[in-house]
C-alpha cells in the first residue's frame, strides 16, 4: 500500500498558485504551513513546536506554530485553525485539543485545498483529515499494561494477588481510549482470573478518566482512591498513562505515607524529571515517543505533499475516525525502565546525561 500510494503524484511545481483550488498538484515550496498545538501540560508538545519552528524554516517553508491557549481552549483552536485557513496556510498539521469539534473548520480547510494531518491525536467525525502520524498508540498502552506486570512482579515483595488502580487520560482526547484499551488487553485477562485486584472496583474508562490530563484531577482522584480502599490495605500498582500524571500519583501515595519504591507505576513520554524518577526508583516505567522522529516525519510528509505526491503511510487501518479510516504513518513505541535507560536514550544526549549522572 505504502509503494502503490506513494506513485500517484506528478511533479510539477506549480510555485505561486493561489489558495482557491484544491492543491492536488502541490504547492510553493516556501508556502506557509500551520501547526496547531493544544497545550503545554506535557513536555512533548512544548518541545514539538520549536522543532517545527526549526524544521519548517530549514526545509524552506514559513512555520505558523500556535498553541491552544490555557482558557477557552477548543473555541481559541478552532479560531487559529480557521485564521490559518484564511492565511493561505497550504497544510495543517494539528495536535487537536478535542478531536471531535473540528468538522467546521475542517470543511473550510477542505473547500479551500488545505491539507490536514492528524498529529499525535485522531481527528473524529469529519471526513476531512488527510493523514495521521504519531506514535502506535496502542501499543503504547500494550505497554504499559505488560510494564505494569513486569513491575509488581520485581517490585511488591509479595507474590500475586497484587492491588492495583487504574487511571486513564481525558475523555476528549481520542488516544486516552486507545491507550486504556491497549492496556487492558493485556490486564482484563488477569484481572478475570484473580492475579490482578482493583480494589476500588473502578475498571470502566469512563470512572478512570483525567480531565483535561491535569496532574491535579489525577492527584485528588488518588488520594480519594486511597483514603477510601487502602487505609489498611496495600496498594501494589497503578496504571498511569503518562508521567504527568505519574508523577501526581506518586505524589499522592507518598503523602498518604506509603512505601512508593514496592509500588509500580508505569507512564509515558520520558519527560526529564520522569526519568529522574525512574532512575531514583520511584516511578517504575515511560515511553520513549521520541518528539524529535515524530516531527521529523511530519515534515516529510509536508515535503511530500509540496511535490505533489501523496505522503507515505504504513497503515491503513487501525485509525476509523468515524467516517473514514484516516490514512497513517505509525511510528514505534519503546518501553523504557531503570533497566534499559541507558540503551534507550542512546540517542537522546539530555536523558542519556540524566541516565548516566544517576547511575
Ligand atoms: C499524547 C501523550 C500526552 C498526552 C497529554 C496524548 O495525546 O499522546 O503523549 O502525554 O496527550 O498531553
Amino acid at each position: 500500500a505504502v509503494a502503490a500510494l506513494a506513485l500517484t503524484g506528478c511533479s510539477s511545481d506549480r510555485g505561486g498558485e493561489t489558495g482557491a483550488e484544491p492543491a492536488a498538484a502541490g504547492f510553493a515550496a516556501d508556502a506557509t504551513i500551520g501547526i496547531a498545538l493544544p497545550d503545554k501540560t506535557s513536555e512533548n508538545w512544548v518541545l514539538a513546536g520549536g522543532l517545527f519552528e526549526d524544521g519548517l524554516k530549514a526545509a524552506g517553508f514559513k512555520g505558523d506554530v500556535q498553541y491552544a491557549p490555557a482558557s477557552n481552549t477548543v473555541a481559541e483552536q478552532q479560531n487559529q485553525i480557521s485564521a490559518m485557513v484564511t492565511n493561505g496556510a497550504k497544510v495543517i498539521v494539528i495536535g487537536a485539543k478535542d478531536g471531535k469539534q473540528l468538522g467546521t473548520q475542517l470543511q473550510q480547510a477542505a473547500d479551500a485545498g488545505v491539507k490536514i494531518i492528524a498529529y499525535d491525536r485522531l481527528i473524529e467525525n469529519t471526513p476531512n483529515v488527510d493523514y495521521y502520524v504519531a506514535f502506535d498508540n496502542y501499543k503504547v498502552g500494550q505497554l504499559q499494561g505488560q510494564a505494569l506486570l513486569d513491575g509488581l512482579a520485581e517490585r511488591s515483595g509479595h507474590d500475586a494477588p497484587w492491588n492495583i488502580e487504574l487511571f486513564s487520560g481525558s475523555p476528549d482526547d481520542a488516544n486516552s481510549a486507545v491507550f486504556f484499551d491497549g492496556a487492558m488487553e493485556v490486564l482484563q485477562p488477569k484481572i478475570d482470573d484473580g492475579t490482578l485486584v482493583v480494589v476500588s472496583g473502578q475498571t470502566e474508562i469512563a470512572q478512570t478518566a483525567t480531565q483535561g490530563w491535569e496532574a491535579e484531577n489525577a492527584q485528588s482522584r488518588m488520594d480519594s482512591l486511597l483514603a477510601a480502599n487502602y487505609a489498611s490495605a496495600n496498594i501494589d500498582g497503578v496504571l498511569s498513562p503518562n508521567d504527568n500524571l505519574a508523577r501526581a500519583i506518586l505524589t499522592s501515595a507518598k503523602q498518604a505515607g506509603k512505601d512508593i519504591a514496592t509500588i509500580t507505576v508505569t507512564g509515558q513520554d520520558s519527560e526529564v524529571e520522569s526519568v529522574k524518577s525512574i532512575m531514583a526508583g520511584e516511578q517504575y516505567s515511560t515511553i520513549n515517543k521520541d518528539t524529535a522522529l515524530l516531527v521529523e516525519q511530519t515534515i516529510k510528509m509536508i515535503q511530500q505533499l509540496q511535490r505533489g505526491e501523496e505522503a507515505d503511510v504504513n497503515d491503513t487501518e487501525q485509525y476509523d475516525n468515524g467516517v473514514k479510516v484516516v490514512p497513517a504513518y505509525l511510528l514505534d513505541p519503546v518501553i523504557v525502565t531503570k533497566a534499559n535507560a541507558e540503551e534507550a536514550y542512546a540517542n537522546n544526549p539530555n536523558l542519556l546525561d540524566i541516565v548516566k549522572q544517576a547511575q
